[in-house]
C-alpha cells in the first residue's frame, strides 16, 4: 500500500515471533512515510509491518490487497505477554511514556503475569536525542536489564528510528517493538476506546474528542492527506517519492 509493504498474517501467528523488529502500520506513520525520508530510508529495519489500522484494513479491502485481519499493537502486546507468561527466557523493557507511567505499566503486567517479565523501565525526557549522556545511559540501562524485547513508546516515527539507529548497541534484545501509546493503556492512565469504536474505524474521532488540543492537528490536518495518495494508488498512479524502495523479493502492493 502507498510506498510500503504489509504482511498478512494474523494475531496467532505475530504472537509466535521471538526475534526481529515489528512495526504496526496505522494512518499517521504512513502519512510520515510519504514525507520523512529518514523514516522511510530505516523501514526495512522492520521484519514484519502489521496492519494497525482499522481505516488501512478498509482501504485494503478496497483496493483488493485486503488481509486477513487487522492486527494492532495495544492488542498484541497483551497477547504477548500472556503467550509468554510460563517462558522465563523472555523478558521485557519498557521504554517512553510520562515519567512514572511505565512502573505502573511494569508493576501492573508483573501482577497479571504472576512474574517478573518486566525486567526494566525508563521514561526518558522528550528532548531524548542520538548520542547525548542521557542516550547512552538509556542503552546502558537495557543491556544490564538483560531484556529480551525491547517496546519503544516514543511516538510514531520516533520510536522507529531510535530503534534503528541503536539495535546495534542492544546486546540482549531480540525482539523490538514500537508500540507508541501501549504503554499508557498497559498503565491505564489512557482509556482505550470500546471495540466496537474501533471496529467501525472512529477509533481517531475518540481520541480527538478526549484530548482536542493535542490530536487535532494529527487527525484533521495531517492524516487526511492519505485519502488523495489512496486515491492515486486505487487508480494505478501512485508514485512513490523516494523511488527504489521495494523490498526485495516483495510484491509491490
Ligand atoms: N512519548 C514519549 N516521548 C516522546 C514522545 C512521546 O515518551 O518524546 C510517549 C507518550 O507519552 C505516549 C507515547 O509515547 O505514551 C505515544 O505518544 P503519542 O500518543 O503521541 O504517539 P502515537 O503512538 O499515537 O503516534
Amino acid at each position: 500500500m502507498l510506498n510500503v509493504y504489509v504482511d498478512d498474517l494474523s494475531m496467532d501467528e505475530l504472537v509466535e515471533i521471538r526475534e526481529g523488529a515489528i512495526a504496526t502500520l496505522h494512518v499517521d506513520m504512513i502519512v510520515k512515510l510519504q514525507k520523512d525520508r529518514a523514516f522511510y530510508d530505516i523501514w526495512d529495519n522492520f521484519d514484519v509491518v502489521t496492519c494497525d489500522s482499522q481505516f488501512l484494513y478498509f482501504a485494503l479491502k478496497l483496493l483488493r490487497r485486503g488481509v486477513q485481519q487487522r492486527v494492532s499493537g495495544s492488542d498484541y502486546f497483551p497477547r504477548f505477554y500472556t503467550r509468554y507468561a510460563g517462558d522465563p527466557s523472555v523478558t521485557v523493557f519498557l521504554c517512553g511514556a510520562a515519567p512514572g507511567i511505565a512502573d505502573k505499566a511494569a508493576a501492573d503486567i508483573n501482577a497479571k503475569v504472576g512474574r517478573e517479565i518486566v525486567v526494566g523501565t525508563a521514561s526518558p525526557s522528550f528532548e531524548l536525542a542520538d548520542g547525548t549522556a542521557e542516550d547512552d545511559a538509556l542503552v546502558d540501562q537495557i543491556n544490564a536489564s538483560g531484556a529480551t524485547a525491547l517496546l519503544v513508546a516514543l511516538g510514531a516515527g520516533r520510536q522507529e528510528k531510535w530503534i534503528a539507529s541503536h539495535r546495534h548497541r542492544l546486546t540482549s534484545v531480540k525482539l523490538y517493538l514500537p508500540l507508541g501509546g501501549t504503554i499508557d493503556y498497559e498503565a491505564d492512565a489512557v482509556r482505550r476506546p470500546p471495540a466496537f469504536i474501533t471496529n467501525i474505524g472512529l477509533e481517531w474521532f475518540w481520541r480527538l474528542a478526549r484530548e482536542p488540543r493535542r490530536r487535532w492537528r494529527r487527525y484533521v490536518i495531517d492524516e487526511p492527506k492519505v485519502i488523495p495518495y489512496l486515491v492515486r494508488d486505487a487508480f494505478g498512479r501512485y508514485r512513490n517519492p523516494f523511488a527504489s524502495g521495494a523490498r526485495p523479493g516483495g510484491s509491490t502492493v
